[in-house]
């Protein structure tokens, strides 16, 4: 990181199905790791949240942005489970989630840990 230059925030968003089962150490390993979705980051990047989509339709992610809008958030990362398709069955409410982010002028990066 440059003198004064701010570090990258960073969020995860997950699908709340799924979180009944996993706890997400796939997600914080590639993040502390820099590994996957992640190895574009410096050290000095900071995971600021990880929270679920509130369950379908996902309405969950308009307001948690909102909030994380206050505290510079820069990217949301979808989860690896938000996007399988074929050993689970296919999140019919991405493009909704996609657009939310996008609307909300974050960057969005598709995955996490796979
Ligand atoms: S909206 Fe998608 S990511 Fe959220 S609980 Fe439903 S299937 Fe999972």
């Amino acid at each position: 990181m440059t003198e004064n230059a701010k570090p990258v925030k960073v969020a995860v968003v997950r699908c709340d199905i799924v979180s009944e089962a996993c706890p997400g150490v796939g997600c914080f390993k590639a993040f502390n790791e820099r590994k996957s979705h992640f190895k574009a980051y410096g050290e000095e990047a900071q995971i600021i949240a990880f929270f679920t989509c509130g369950g379908c339709s996902g309405r969950r992610v308009y307001r948690l942005l909102k909030a994380l809008k206050s505290h510079d958030l820069d990217v949301v990362h979808l989860s690896s489970c938000m996007l399988m398709q074929d050993s689970y069955p296919k999140c019919p409410n991405l493009d909704a989630i996609r657009k939310t982010i996008q609307d909300a002028g974050i960057k969005i990066v598709e995955g996490t840990h796979h």
